[in-house]
């Protein structure tokens, strides 16, 4: 007799609609599959787009959201040792058997599996996720509530591990980041924040680039060495002053590692610009806009750009120990709120009125 859990879905049911409330309904888990009791969902801004501006998610409406999922395993067929475990959910969890997989790339594994877009997501009381990349978090008191080591953080707010900070965390294992480096950070948002912070508890020296000044000033609380702000200097300006500081403090003058957060076209141009020999730069961010470079610089300065999308399911235990111990502060960007104000939490978070990331709680 296969186990089962009675719930409720938020349902999105046309862009802008109000959001719906599911009638009870019956969640079962097949082999293969883990039936999660969910405990905390982070709002994205992918959600966002999905609701507010039509970005299709593969999966037909109605849909439940939701791709930043902590809960509790109640069934899983076939992995009976992750029944009672504490997990979180990855954004995407890759096949594990396709070409892309064979080669370690699950990112762009074509049958890969992301709540909230492929299949219904964690803006609901449970949901039925592959078991496969589950990331276990063995703390006690993770599913009583409690702040679960030294993250200041409770099991719910650490939904926002998958996403927004896998995400960088896998860019800068990519890059080979060493402690001793020195790491360009530009946009430092929901993204770029966590992907300074990392590097930062890696080691790496850390400049922070933003065009919002508060940003910046919160930032150097947490990991950020020194700052620039981008509207007000020029590339070329920030680049003689960098060199300069770095040289002042014995940092690398060659090696940059640059991380593009900002997913706008003229971070981007900044981005490129700050190139030095044997410079690393991850495109984190995403924009529509183009940007024109002299590609030529890569050999010139016989440097390396790569793009970054997600991050697989073997990062997770990595990025998750970084916040347990303290290393990478959570509980400052987190706020919750209850899963039955999601209409308000989205109108807010669309508005730019939250100051943290919202984590829904069913
Ligand atoms: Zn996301
Ligand atoms: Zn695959």
């Amino acid at each position: 007799m296969p186990l089962t859990a009675t719930g409720y879905r938020w349902q999105m049911t046309a862009v802008g609609a109000p959001l719906e409330r599911t009638k009870t309904m019956t969640f079962e888990a097949r082999v293969g599959e883990a039936l999660v009791r969910v405990v905390g969902c982070g709002v994205c801004h992918t959600d966002l787009g999905y609701y507010f501006d039509g970005v299709a998610p593969k999966h037909a409406l109605p849909l439940a959201l939701g791709h930043e999922i902590s809960g509790e395993v109640l069934s899983a067929p076939g992995r009976e040792d992750l029944v009672g475990k504490a997990v979180i959910i990855p954004a995407v969890t890759p096949c594990g058997e396709c070409e892309a997989c064979q080669r370690g790339r699950g990112p762009i594994c074509p049958n890969q599996v992301m709540p909230g877009n492929d299949i219904h997501g964690g803006f609901a009381s449970h949901i039925v996720v592959p078991s496969s990349g589950l990331c276990v978090v063995d703390e006690p008191g993770a599913l009583e509530n409690q702040c679960l080591r030294d993250s200041e953080c409770t099991l719910a707010e650490l939904s926002v591990l998958a996403d927004a900070v896998t995400t960088p965390y896998q860019a800068i294992e990519r890059s080979g980041l060493a402690a001793g480096d020195l790491a360009i950070v530009i946009g430092l948002g929901g993204v770029g924040g966590f992907c300074a912070q990392i590097a930062a508890a890696q080691g790496a020296t850390v400049v922070g680039i933003d065009i919002n000044e508060e940003r910046l000033a919160l930032m150097e609380k947490y990991g950020v060495s020194k700052t620039f702000h981008s509207k007000s200097e020029d590339a070329r300006a920030i680049k003689k002053e960098l060199r300069s500081w770095a040289a002042e403090r014995g940092l690398p003058r060659t090696g940059w590692k640059i991380f593009e957060c900002s997913g706008a076209g003229a971070g981007q141009d900044l981005a490129w610009n700050l190139l030095v020999h044997d410079a690393f730069l991850s495109i984190v961010g995403f924009t529509m806009a183009k940007t024109s470079v002299r590609l030529s610089n890569l050999m010139a300065f016989d440097a390396t750009a790569q793009g970054n999308w997600g991050c697989v399911p073997e990062y997770y235990p990595g990025a998750l120990e970084l916040v347990l111990s303290g290393a990478v502060k959570l509980k400052p960007f987190v706020e919750a709120h209850k899963l039955d104000d999601i209409a308000k939490v989205f109108d807010a978070a669309h508005n730019h009125k939250l100051v943290a990331r919202a984590v829904l709680v069913p």
